[in-house]
């Protein structure tokens, strides 16, 4: 099983909640972050980054 990670961009507002849940797969890219990947084997983290995320800019597809 492979999930999609996907994040609407736009709408981040730089908190950085996701690179504090899921280093792993998060990092800030200057005032934003964004995925290091946007395909995964393990879903890992990357829920947790979603479930964090103040705007719900993040999801999830297998
Ligand atoms: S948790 Fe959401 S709003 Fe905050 S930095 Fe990550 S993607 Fe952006």
């Amino acid at each position: 099983m492979s999930y999609k990670i996907k994040q609407n961009k736009d709408l981040c507002v730089g908190c950085g909640g996701c690179v504090t849940v899921c280093a792993q797969n998060w990092k800030m890219d200057g005032p934003k972050a964004e995925p290091i990947n946007i395909t995964v084997e393990d879903i890992g983290c990357n829920q947790k980054a979603a479930d964090v995320c103040p705007v719900k800019c993040i999801t999830i597809t297998e």
